[in-house]
């Protein structure tokens, strides 16, 4: 079995000017240069790198890292989904574990949640508009778009019925009418397949307070 040690050297493998400092009572943080190239099908290729921290939570993989941008590369504003303190909103809490459904190693999370997130960064700073990966409004907005997406449907009712769903059991869920306006009742639906998955990845309570919050914990 890996262990995260063995995980964390594998990665550092790829990233040859990162390092491991010290500066936490628990997890593992790396520091240093990250580089990447991406050369996506349906966008332009870029190459790039910027000066991150990335914490490793003892939990990973079921806890995501927290990624810092270092060098003020990136404006710390909203439009660029950067937090005042430098940490990089990568995605809602949900869109992200999609993302790393199956994925177990650090590697897998760059790969799949940070460097999408650097890709379309370094687009708008070159000046490239376009909207890869997804581009979301920072905050509650965002995550109710991602949720959109990840639930693929198409309105705003769909979606918190989703969220609904997702918060009671699969059985209950079933028997309801589905958010799709399909007529049928869910467990008759092709969406059914979809919230099941998710429902594989993220525990009921995450969606417990539904119709009242649209920002998940
Ligand atoms: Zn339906």
């Amino acid at each position: 079995m890996r262990t995260a040690s063995t995980d964390i050297a594998d990665f550092l493998l790829h990233q040859i000017e990162m390092e491991i400092v010290p500066g936490r009572h628990s997890g593992t943080v790396i520091e240093g240069l990250f580089s990447f190239s991406a050369m996506p099908k349906d966008g332009p290729s870029v190459t790039d790198r910027f000066r991150l921290r990335i914490a490793v939570p003892d939990g990973f993989p079921r806890t995501l890292p927290e990624v810092s941008e270092l060098n003020h590369k990136i404006a710390r504003t909203a439009e660029n989904h950067v937090n005042p303190d430098g940490t990089l909103c990568l995605g809602s809490p949900l869109g992200l574990r999609v993302a790393m459904a199956g994925g177990q190693s650090l590697s897998d999370f760059s790969d799949r949640c940070l460097v999408p997130f650097l890709y379309a960064t370094s687009l708008r700073l070159s000046g490239q508009l376009g909207f890869y990966f997804g581009e979301l409004d920072h905050g509650a907005d965002g995550v109710f778009q991602d949720y959109k997406r990840i639930f693929g449907v198409t309105t705003e009712a769909a979606t918190l019925m989703c969220t609904q769903m997702l918060s009671i059991k699969k059985r209950v869920a079933n028997k309801r009418q589905c958010p799709c306006s399909c007529g049928r009742r869910l467990g008759k639906c092709p969406l059914h397949l979809r919230i099941n998955s998710i429902r594989s990845l993220v525990p009921r309570s995450w969606f417990l307070v539904g119709q009242a919050r649209r920002t998940p914990p």
